[in-house]
């Protein structure tokens, strides 16, 4: 998790994103009386344009104020222009001593990203159902304590863990989103792919109706077009069928881990990654998934596939998702995971900001620094919010996963404090990012 900086720490500065080409007044407050402001205290502010500024400007702030505090709280109003990040500066015009130099930046963001919220999920992890070591409701928990707005299981060929994860918390007051999921293997399918929310089990559906997955998926192959081998024909057409059934049943199809070595090569094969990506059947590429450290490789090379691919000129929906096969002192547990910007929290919104492209995939590995993956712009704004506006978000979910977990555990006050903590983690950042208008 990224550390709370000093600024976000003592003092109160909203909203932290405007809208371009607006005017705003942005407000700060000290806390914790870290610092006072007196009265008719006099403050200096000055705002930097990050990126596009004049050419002439010379580094010079596009505006600089002088402003008195006001019941302990400097406001200043500014015209911003361009979607890019700014720098606020402000500084005493008295003692120097009693007031540090400060500066905190403010993106400034154009109307389709404004008001949205950055939510954060993952959608790939597994359980003691298939290979994971922990309950579903354990890992629902876990991923609340570290700041995950929603989640899935999707254990191995199993749905009704999923099932589990959200019945566990059935009736109680939660703003984590527990989904519906599955990971899915159809016969002799290598490809892995996650149902993330569909209303049925698709590995169900294949067992069940086989004869009818056997006699559409021949049919598929046979339209699939000349140039595939007999093996990756079935294979693609396989997958077309499965990401045909996850949509239909209101889930997001996601294609799994191309680049996952297993003993002699990669799996897939090529033939098959490629004229998946070439007729797009899935509904989320798994840009950054759960490779442990010496598998670095994989996530670079899923890295690398995507901007091939996106340079072809198409919108490619991504995820990153942990693929965790255990949270508690785990590896993978936390280090992947996907932002998504949505106007709500509900799962028709967030399925459908992914499916517009308005996600990122996050790697933030224990001990490293934190990258993004994705749409350039997108990248350069959740930089800002993973490090100016989520750790605070994160540290409320943290205190009610701890009470999921003593919930589980019969602790029967978790519940009243659990409904006492509902809409605090939205409402802060609703107040940081603004409101859709
Ligand atoms: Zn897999
Ligand atoms: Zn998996």
């Amino acid at each position: 998790m990224l550390q709370v900086t000093h600024e976000n720490r003592f003092f109160d500065i909203w909203p932290r994103v405007v809208r371009a080409g607006s005017r705003a007044t942005i407000h700060l407050k000290p806390r914790y009386r870290h610092r006072v402001l007196a009265p008719d205290a006099e403050f200096a502010v000055s705002v930097f344009a990050a990126e596009h500024m004049p050419a002439d400007s010379g580094g010079e702030p596009q505006a600089r104020v002088t402003v008195r505090a006001h019941e302990g709280t400097l406001s200043f109003a500014h015209e911003f222009g361009e979607e890019q990040h700014y720098l606020v500066e402000v500084s005493t015009t008295g003692d120097e001593a009693a007031w540090p130099r400060l500066r905190f930046p403010v993106y400034a963001v154009t109307d389709d990203l404004y008001g949205l919220l950055p939510l954060q999920g993952d959608m790939h992890m597994h359980s003691h159902h298939s290979d994971g070591r922990e309950s579903p409701e354990f890992v629902a928990a876990s991923c609340r304590r570290i700041g995950l707005d929603f989640m899935a299981l999707t254990d191995h060929g199993q749905y009704a863990p999923s099932i589990e994860a959200q019945e566990a918390f059935a009736g109680l007051p939660l703003d984590l989103l527990i989904c519906r999921g599955e990971e899915i293997h159809p016969p002799d399918n290598p490809v892995h792919m996650v149902s993330f929310g569909a209303r049925h089990s698709v590995n169900e559906m294949i067992a069940s109706e086989r004869p009818r997955y056997d006699a559409e998926v021949s049919q598929l192959a046979a339209s699939l077009g000349p140039g595939l081998s007999a093996t990756a024909r079935q294979q693609v057409a396989s997958c077309v069928w499965v990401f045909q059934q996850i949509r239909s049943h209101g889930g997001l199809g996601i294609f799994c881990h191309p680049y996952w070595h297993v003993r002699s090569g990669y799996t897939p094969s090529a033939e098959v990654t490629a004229a998946i990506f070439a007729r797009q059947p899935f509904d989320a590429y798994e840009v950054i998934g759960g490779y442990y450290r010496h598998e670095v490789d994989s996530n670079t090379l899923q890295v690398a596939r995507y901007h091939e691919e996106a340079a072809k000129g198409r919108t490619l929906p991504i995820v990153g998702v942990s693929d965790a096969h255990g949270c508690d002192n785990s590896d993978l547990f936390g280090w992947y995971r996907t932002v998504v910007f949505s106007p709500s929290a509900s799962l028709d919104d967030i399925g459908a900001a992914i499916r517009a492209g308005r996600s990122v995939a996050v790697e933030a590995m224990a001990q490293e620094s934190v990258r993004v993956y994705g749409p350039r712009r997108l990248v350069q704004y959740a930089l800002f919010l993973l490090r100016e506006v989520l750790p605070g978000h994160d540290e409320i979910c943290a205190a009610e996963g701890r009470l999921m977990l003593d919930h589980l555990d019969g602790d029967e006050q978790a519940n009243a404090h659990l409904a006492a903590s509902r809409g605090r983690s939205l409402a802060y950042l609703r107040r940081r990012v603004g409101q859709r208008p």
